[in-house]
């Protein structure tokens, strides 16, 4: 989308062949570092600085450094054979020291440095043989070239084939096309943080003048990860406002049905249920639309709450519909929930991408007619042919696996319903203002009560016969158990074959008893060993990934993850938590290949220390960084260039109260701070947001 963009950026976003130095093939080599435009190219800041200041001579330069300074060429001494290097004697303002080059013509070498007269060279430093040398120095320049020497030479992330000098160049001629534009800052907060201007934080960035330029709090840097994260929360604002100015309308339930269904249940609701339930209530039956996350590591005990609130919505006498992930979730929902709606003499209606045909038919038209109260089912049930006669409440389970945008297209569904959306994944406060700052958030904090501790325990792979022994014993005395291999994503291939393997080869001792799910497997055949495991006919259940959300078998007591250090630590978590959910005592075997590197130890050490899925969370994020943590495509959360979640993490929450104010103040966004705020969100290439305006 470009049309509508502010004239004022177009230098930004011209080709970025119209940069200095940067031909076709230079800009494909840029395209492999995610720069296209210049604007990509100001966002790419230098991760290091050599200092080329000038210094009289070499006194106190420590081996290893980098030395900048003025010398007279006094002898040149070429090598004795061609492999030989050539050295240079040249003299500073102290004793002086050799210059040596290798592989370079020696006439090349002269003309570069002709006797008796000055240099200015720089390069790192180092002793050889008592005396001190400069190998292969970086630059050597005529007093007048030395002009042009930065005093702190920004050194860039780079790609294969594309130098220093390139980069450079590119970025300093894009730097002079970089336009003054106007502030969207908040003017308190700059003044506050003393945040340069933005056309002078680009110019701090690049022609760095000290090296406080490089430290990520720095004001420079940390106005620009500012503006990454003030147009990324202005965009989720955006969408908020839009969501809450959608005319939604009360959904007052009678606590009649959800009264039933609670009294159905074999146990009492947490404290942090009942809260949650009346929370949801409460937005349910206000006049703006409802946009809620629920948020409660695994095995909190979110189902409940959804459970009422789709109760509620049908009370009202409107419909509610449940969207989980995958087909197997859907099931669960429908199998686990169908007794407590039966309690409350609903029946649900179960729709996922396998319905075709006259049944698929007869399904679509009982949510047409508003006779299927609740639908569950996966995304298919937001295809286009899917009409709900009075759809009130959507509920999104395992919100992690689906995107911002998705969840944006969905609550634009028929008459735009209440919307909430569930996820575990225990994520930091940073990254949930990230992903979610367009939500109001419920937590559930508090697990049903008698849960007891799963005993994690590391296993290295060489000792697979002991496990499977053990296992043996477990399955003989009754216990159910997982047994998980890796999803690898390039190859889910290699992945199948050895979840496949292992189910043969466990085969071999547990006969029958041990099945197998995967992703790829024909829909009959993973109902088919979904059901034997639930079942319990089944006491070993091999799976990839499939199992890491949500499936809930209370029997089953332990939990294999083979290849451990090859997971992520909250899907680790996850996966755990599938066990420890019935009356006997848990165990998860985290299997890896060593020798396991440091990190890794580290991590999985993490898991065995908690079971705390908040702090799992930001351990992860301290020992990952934040895109692996939720799985950038995954989660939703644009790709910071500057901005760092866990560096600047408390500046997320300043964008977001900032964001929602100014649009408080200025809800069309056509003040003179607005109008900057338009261009800030075309610059970070947020405009799309820029839409909600209109349709809202
Ligand atoms: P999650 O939050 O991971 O989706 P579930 O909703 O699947 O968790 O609940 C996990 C298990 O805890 C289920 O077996 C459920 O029946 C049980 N459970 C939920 N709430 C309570 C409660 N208040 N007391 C006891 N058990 C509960
Ligand atoms: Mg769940």
């Amino acid at each position: 989308m470009t049309r509508g963009r502010p004239e004022i950026l177009f230098p930004l976003f011209a080709e970025l062949t119209t940069l200095d130095k940067v031909g076709e093939k230079t800009a494909k080599l840029f395209e492999k570092l995610h720069v296209t435009r210049p604007r990509d190219l100001l966002m790419h800041p230098p991760s290091r600085l050599v200092d080329r200041r000038m210094r009289p001579d070499l006194n106190g330069v420590p081996d290893g450094e980098v030395a900048t300074v003025k010398v007279t060429v006094a002898e040149h001494r070429r090598g004795r054979t061609r492999a030989a290097p050539h050295r240079v004697v040249v003299e500073d303002a102290a004793q002086g020291f050799t210059l040596v080059f290798f592989r370079l013509p020696p006439a090349r070498v002269e003309a570069m440095l002709p006797l008796g007269e000055t240099r200015i060279v720089s390069g790192k430093v180092e002793t050889w043989n008592h005396m001190r040398q400069m190998v292969q120095p970086d630059h050597v320049l005529t007093e007048a070239e030395a002009g042009e020497l930065p005093e702190f030479e920004p050194i860039y992330p780079t790609t294969e084939g594309l130098g220093q000098r390139t980069i450079s160049a590119a970025a300093l001629s894009a730097l002079s096309r970089a336009p003054d534009l106007p502030e969207w800052i908040e003017p308190g907060l700059v003044s506050a943080k003393l945040w340069p201007g933005w056309r002078n934080a680009m110019e701090a960035l690049h022609r760095p003048v000290s090296d406080d330029a490089l430290r990520p709090r720095s004001p420079a840097r940390e106005r620009i990860a500012y503006d990454e994260l003030l147009a990324h929360q202005m965009a989720l604002a955006l969408a908020r406002e839009t969501q809450r100015k959608g005319k939604g309308r009360p959904t007052v339930g009678t606590g009649r049905l959800v009264a039933r269904a609670l009294a159905a249940l074999p146990f009492e609701p947490t404290g942090a249920q009942r809260r949650a339930i009346r929370e949801i209530a409460a937005d349910m039956a206000a006049e703006e639309r409802m946009n809620r996350l629920l948020q409660g590591d695994v095995g909190s005990g979110k189902t409940l709450v959804a459970l009422a609130a789709l109760l509620s919505a049908v009370e009202a006498g409107g419909q509610a519909a449940l969207m989980a992930p995958t087909e197997i979730l859907a099931r669960q929902h429908m199998e686990g929930l169908g007794p407590l709606f039966a309690a409350a003499g609903v029946v649900p209606v179960l729709l996922t991408g396998r319905d075709k045909g006259p049944g698929r038919r007869e399904k679509l038209a009982a949510i047409a007619s508003g006779e299927a109260g609740v639908v569950m089912g996966t995304h298919a049930l937001f295809s286009a042919d899917v009409d709900f006669a009075d759809l009130r409440l959507a509920v999104i389970d395992e919100q992690h696996r689906f995107g911002v945008r998705q969840r944006m297209e969905i609550s634009q569904k028929g008459r735009r319903p209440d919307v909430l959306v569930m996820t575990a994944t225990p994520i930091p406060r940073s990254l949930a203002l990230a992903s979610y700052g367009d939500m109001d958030v419920s937590i559930l904090d508090e697990k049903p009560p008698g849960r007891k501790p799963v005993e994690t325990v590391l296993v290295s792979s060489g000792r697979l016969e002991e496990v499977v022994a053990h296992l043996r014993r477990a399955v003989e005395a009754g216990r159910q158990a997982y047994w998980v291999c890796p999803m690898v994503e390039e190859s889910f291939e290699s992945d199948l074959t050895a979840a496949e393997a292992r189910h043969r080869e466990l085969q071999a001792v547990f006969g029958d008893r041990v099945t197998l799910v995967h992703g790829q497997m024909p829909p009959s055949e993973k109902d088919a060993a979904m059901a034997a495991f639930t079942g319990g006919e089944a006491r070993v259940l091999v799976a990839t990934t499939v199992i890491e959300v949500g499936v809930n078998v209370p029997d089953a007591s332990i939990m294999v993850i083979e290849h451990a250090d090859r997971f992520g630590l909250a899907q680790l978590h996850q996966l755990r938590g599938r066990v420890g959910r019935g009356e006997a005592a848990s165990s998860c075997l985290l299997m890896y290949d060593p020798p396991l590197g440091e990190t890794a130890q580290a991590r999985l050490k993490i898991l065995r220390e908690t079971e705390d899925g908040f702090r799992i969370a930001e351990e992860d994020l301290r020992l990952r960084g934040a895109g692996d943590v939720l799985g950038t495509r995954q989660s939703g959360l644009p790709d910071f260039r500057v901005a760092d979640l866990e560096m600047h993490a408390d500046l997320m929450a300043v964008a977001q109260d900032d964001a929602r104010l100014l649009l408080t103040t200025d809800p069309t966004l056509e003040g003179e701070r607005g109008r900057a705020m338009r261009t800030l969100l075309w610059l970070m290439e947020a405009d799309e947001a820029l839409r909600l305006l209109k349709v809202g």
